[in-house]
C-alpha cells in the first residue's frame, strides 16, 4: 500500500511551498488509502529550532494535514544511521577518505584548469593505510558506469550517467551522517512507496537511488514538485512578503481556502477552481502536477478566500472566527451567536480579521460614528425620525427580522419619507458604520435592548 511522507527541516517557518508539497503527499496517501508520515529532519542541530518545529506542527494542524505516523525525529535515529554506514563499509560500498581540505582544493583547481567538472576523483578508494592524525570522512562508492534513471511522475524519466556523479560523503569526520544518507535510510526503513518533494532535491535523487541499490532496497517512485515563484519570476521568498503558513492564519485566511489555493497552484483538473475535499481526493493525481514552476498570486488567494466565506458551513467558519475574535479581545458572550453573524456578513467578508473588525458592533458598544456618514446622515429632523422608529420598535411584541422590517416600512409610510431618508441614519445609529447587513438582520442581531439604547444615544 501507498506510503508517503513530508520531511521538513525545522530551520524556519513552514513555507507556503513546503505546505503545498505536504498537501500533495497527504492527498496521494489519502486518496490511495495509504499512510502519511511526518519526519522531522533535524540533524543540523545548529540551525534546527523549537520555534520552527512548533510552526511546522501548528501549520500542519491548521491546514488539516493529519499524519498517521510521526513526528519521527532523525536525531533519535543516529544509531540506526551508524549501523547502515557500517553495513555499507562491510559490503565495500563505502570507504574512509583521509583527504585534507587543501588536497581537495588542489584537486578541484586542477580539474578546473583542465576544463573538467570538479568532482572527487576517488583517490582514497584504494588506500589501505590510515593517515596518522586525520579523522577520516566516509564516502559512498558510487558506480563508475551505467545510467541512473529517475522515474519521475511529474517530470518524466530523467537519465543521469554515473560518470556525472562522484563519491558522496555519507559520514562526517565526527561520525555524524549527512543528509543524503539519513534520507535514504529513513525512506527505506519507513517503507516509502512515493517520495514527493521539491525539485530543488532533484540533484540528490540519483545519488540516493545508488545508495538504495547498494543496500538492496526497492526504489520508491519519485515526484519532484516544481518551485513557486513570486510575481517577479524569482523563487518565492521573504522578499515577496510573508511566506510562512501561519502568517496566512493571522491575516484571516480560511485554511480550506488556502488548501484549495495550494492544490491549484501547480495542479489542475480542467478549468475547475473550487474543489470540495471529496473532489480533491477524487481527481488529484501526481502525474497531473504541472512540471513547470507556478507563480504565487495573492489576488487569486483572496478570491478563493471569498468563495469559501460564501460556501462553507457557518459552523466551520465559526471555529476559525472564534480564534480571531479572542485574539482581538472581543467577548463573544456579549453578542449574538457567531453562526448568525456569519450568515449576516459572509457575502461581504474578505478575511477573518476584517470580518471581526466589521462585526464589532454586534459584541460591544461604540463611542463614535463613521465620520463621513455622521455628517451626511445625522441632519436636522433626523432625531424625530429616529424617535418615531424607536417607539415603534420598543412596542413590538416580538423581535425578529420580519417584525423589524414591518416597523421600518410602516414608519416610512407614516412619516411620508423614502427608505433612503430612514434606513441610513437608523443603520448608523445602531451599527456606527454605514456598512452592515440588511437593516432587519442587523437590528435583529444587535438585539432589542441594545438597539433602543443606541438610538437613544444617537438622539441625545
Ligand atoms: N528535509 C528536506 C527539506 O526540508 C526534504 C528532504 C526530502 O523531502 O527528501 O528540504
Amino acid at each position: 500500500t501507498v506510503k508517503t511522507r513530508f520531511a521538513p527541516s525545522p530551520t524556519g517557518d513552514l513555507h507556503i511551498g513546503g505546505a503545498r508539497t505536504a498537501l500533495y503527499s497527504w492527498l496521494h496517501a489519502r486518496k490511495e488509502g495509504g499512510t502519511f508520515l511526518l519526519r522531522i529532519e533535524d540533524t543540523d542541530r545548529e540551525r534546527s529550532t523549537q520555534a520552527s518545529l512548533d510552526a511546522i506542527l501548528e501549520g500542519m494542524a491548521w491546514l488539516g494535514l493529519d499524519y498517521d505516523e510521526g513526528p519521527i525525529f532523525q536525531t533519535d535515529r543516529f544509531d540506526r544511521y551508524a549501523e547502515v554506514i557500517q553495513q555499507l563499509m562491510d559490503s565495500g560500498h563505502a570507504y574512509y577518505c583521509y583527504c585534507s581540505r587543501e588536497e581537495l582544493d588542489a584537486m578541484r583547481e586542477k580539474q578546473w584548469a583542465n576544463k573538467e567538472k570538479p568532482r572527487y576523483d576517488g583517490r582514497c578508494r584504494h588506500r589501505t593505510e590510515p593517515v596518522a592524525g586525520v579523522e577520516p570522512v566516509i564516502r559512498f562508492r558510487n558506480p563508475d558506469e551505467g545510467d541512473v534513471v529517475i522515474k519521475d511522475l511529474v517530470k518524466g524519466d530523467i537519465v543521469i550517467n554515473n560518470r556525472e556523479l562522484d563519491d558522496l560523503v555519507i559520514a562526517r569526520s565526527d561520525g555524524t551522517p549527512t543528509y543524503n544518507l539519513t534520507v535514504v535510510v529513513d525512506d527505506i526503513d519507513m517503507g516509502m512507496t512515493h517520495v514527493i518533494r521539491g525539485d530543488d532535491h532533484i540533484n540528490n535523487t540519483p545519488r540516493q537511488i545508488n545508495i538504495m541499490e547498494a543496500l538492496g532496497a526497492t526504489i520508491p517512485a519519485f515526484a519532484h514538485v516544481p518551485m513557486i515563484l513570486g510575481d517577479d519570476g524569482k523563487r518565492l521568498s521573504k522578499r515577496h512578503g510573508a511566506v510562512g503558513v501561519m502568517h496566512y492564519r493571522d491575516a484571516g485566511y480560511l485554511p480550506e481556502a488556502v488548501i484549495n489555493y495550494l492544490i491549484r497552484l501547480g495542479w489542475s483538473h480542467g478549468d475547475q477552481e473550487v474543489f470540495t475535499m471529496e473532489e480533491m481526493l477524487k481527481y488529484f493525481k501526481l502525474s497531473d502536477i504541472n512540471g513547470a514552476a507556478s507563480t504565487f498570486n495573492t489576488e487569486k488567494l483572496n478570491w478563493m478566500n471569498q468563495q469559501y466565506f460564501k460556501s462553507l458551513p457557518a459552523e466551520t467558519i465559526a471555529g476559525h472566527l472564534q480564534w480571531h475574535i479572542e485574539k482581538q479581545g472581543l467577548d463573544i458572550s456579549k453578542g449574538p451567536s457567531l453562526t448568525d453573524v456569519i450568515e449576516g456578513q459572509r457575502d461581504r467578508a474578505k478575511n477573518l480579521v476584517d470580518f471581526v473588525e466589521s462585526s464589532r458592533y454586534f459584541f460591544e458598544d461604540f463611542d463614535s460614528y463613521d465620520e463621513k456618514a455622521q455628517k451626511k446622515q445625522f441632519k436636522a429632523g433626523v432625531d424625530a425620525t429616529l424617535q418615531f422608529i424607536h417607539d415603534k420598535l420598543s412596542a413590538l411584541p416580538e423581535w425578529n427580522p420580519e417584525a423589524i422590517d414591518a416597523v421600518i416600512k410602516a414608519s416610512c409610510e407614516e412619516l411620508e419619507l423614502g427608505m433612503g431618508k430612514v434606513g441610513p441614519p437608523l443603520r448608523l445609529a445602531v451599527a456606527g458604520t454605514p456598512m452592515s447587513p440588511s437593516l432587519d438582520v442587523t437590528l435583529n442581531l444587535v438585539g432589542r435592548e441594545r438597539t433602543l439604547a443606541r438610538i437613544e444615544k444617537a438622539i441625545a
